[in-house]
């Protein structure tokens, strides 16, 4: 966001910076903005663009900003990303007890020690849900599951950058199935994002990634996540001298939440999970740093592609 002219002098250019003053609006915390109607236009268009690119036979579902912590725990998601999640927390208890820790603000004491952590977590990516509801239905039926999701996710951190966001946009293809019908499906996904990003005009590149697993042994799951190239990213580069951003990830989650969520398949195995992820708030940024704010001017491949 724009600063202060007394504190960029110190900062290094940040081209962003420009795009900021015309995109977003401040809200009061780093990553956290409101978005201005050129903005969530171009958000729009994205969505509709990528719905026009979804299987038939996909689910839809769109999912609130919240979901179970209870489910997020048996995800396994505290072992590995910790520091990232954000957990609703509430005041409980009698009306004189939430009275009291409410009213300790006005005369400077920490309301904040009441709280108690609720059933919710904010969700830190769209596909969480998808496996529990998937578990309660049965079997999958012969030629998997597909769906279509999307969410707002909540990360837990903090930057100045637009393209690291507390609160950002998620939309994702999830297949349930045999783990020959998911290496397949993130296959023809890759491929497909590579023309989309064509399409778009973009400049990108594929390439193996691993997620941002917390501490020590967080590191060895890194290592082994890319050794068995456990998850693509398409990354695009913002700006001229800019490094590449992660605007979109191929992950395969091979049996975890089949085992985790006791999900099988038809012939009675455990199945197999996979997500293509589209970070939308990414996407719109990349479109406006590469094409400029002046819709008129891009080019016209992107234009037919978004309806503008
Ligand atoms: P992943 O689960 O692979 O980390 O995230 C999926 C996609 O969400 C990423 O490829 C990226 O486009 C988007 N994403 C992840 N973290 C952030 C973030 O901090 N800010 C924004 N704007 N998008 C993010
Ligand atoms: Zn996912």
């Amino acid at each position: 966001m724009s600063q202060p002219a007394t504190e960029s002098v110190s900062q290094a250019y940040d081209p962003l910076e420009s795009l900021a003053a015309t995109l977003f609006r401040p809200m009061g915390s780093d990553g956290v903005y409101a978005r201005t109607a050129l903005y969530e236009d171009m958000v729009e268009r994205l969505a509709a663009y990528i719905s026009r690119q979804r299987d038939p036979r996909a689910e839809i579902l769109r999912f609130p900003p919240v979901m179970s912590r209870h489910q997020l725990e048996k995800s396994g998601y505290l072992k590995s990303f910790p520091n990232l999640l954000g957990c609703v927390c509430a005041l409980h208890g009698t009306e004189a007890a939430i009275r009291s820790a409410a009213d300790s603000h006005e005369t400077g004491g920490d309301w904040t020690k009441s709280l108690a952590a609720a059933d919710l977590v904010l969700s830190p990516a769209a596909c969480y849900p998808v496996y529990p509801l998937v578990a309660g239905r049965g079997r999958v039926p012969s030629g998997g599951l597909l769906f279509d999701v999307a969410a707002d996710c909540f990360r837990r951190e903090p930057s100045r950058s637009l393209d690291r966001l507390q609160s950002f946009r998620m939309r994702e293809f999830v297949r349930v199935g045999t783990p020959h019908e998911i290496m397949a499906f993130r296959e023809q996904w890759m491929a497909r994002a590579e023309q989309l990003a064509s399409e778009l005009a973009l400049p990108c590149t594929l390439e193996v990634a691993n997620d941002p697993f917390f501490g020590k042994v967080g590191q060895i799951m890194a290592v082994s996540q890319r050794q068995h190239a456990l998850k693509f990213e398409l990354l695009i580069p913002f700006h001229a001298t800019a490094q590449p951003t992660a605007c979109m990830s191929f992950n395969c989650h091979l049996e975890h939440f089949g085992e985790v969520w006791g999900i099988h398949d038809s012939a009675g195995e455990v199945a197999h999970t996979g997500c293509v992820a589209f970070g939308m708030d990414r996407l719109a940024v990349a479109l406006f740093s590469n094409h400029g704010l002046d819709l008129a001017r891009w080019p016209t491949s992107v234009r037919q592609a978004l309806a503008l």
